[in-house]
């Protein structure tokens, strides 16, 4: 494996024991780092999940948001799956918690972007233009007020 802690990318070679759930030795690696590295690939695999979350009344139709901490790489797709189903509402503020306990792991989702409320404006009905409103046959000068979103 190749080890991603920084930009030299040693080639990290672990020798495992038989049934291939004990390490034996770990080569290759120039710092203490690239050992630990390869220690946690081997033994608990984890990722930082980036994705985004829907946003309803907002500036921008998406906010993007990351795990706190990184999870356990099996439950990446899990994840995903539960942040694909949450929509929440404009504003939100950079490190705002999106999700408190992420599929029970205790890591928390945090949002990583600011989301302004979309800009109130106030729109004739459609038919004013010929001087209708559309339930009554006068000019009864209703308007509706309604919130840009971004879709
Ligand atoms: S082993 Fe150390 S020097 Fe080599 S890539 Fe990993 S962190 Fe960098």
């Amino acid at each position: 494996m190749i080890c991603i802690i920084c930009p030299l990318g040693c080639e990290l070679e672990a020798e495992m024991e038989k049934e291939g759930k004990e390490i034996i030795s770990i080569k290759g690696f120039k710092c203490p780092k690239g050992k630990e590295y390869a220690t946690r690939e081997i033994t608990d695999p984890r990722r930082v999940l980036m994705a985004v979350v829907k946003v309803k009344g907002g500036h921008l139709p998406v906010v993007s948001v990351k795990t706190a901490k990184p999870i356990p790489k099996h439950r990446l797709f899990d994840a995903v799956r539960v942040i694909s189903k949450i929509e929440i509402k404009a504003p939100i503020k950079t490190g705002d918690v999106i999700v408190n306990n992420l599929l029970g792991t205790g890591i928390p989702v945090i949002a990583t972007n600011n989301i302004r409320k979309a800009p109130m404006r106030i729109l004739l009905p459609r038919n004013t233009r010929e001087g209708k409103h559309e339930k009554c046959s006068e000019r009864c000068g209703i308007i509706r007020i309604i919130r840009l979103s971004a879709y």
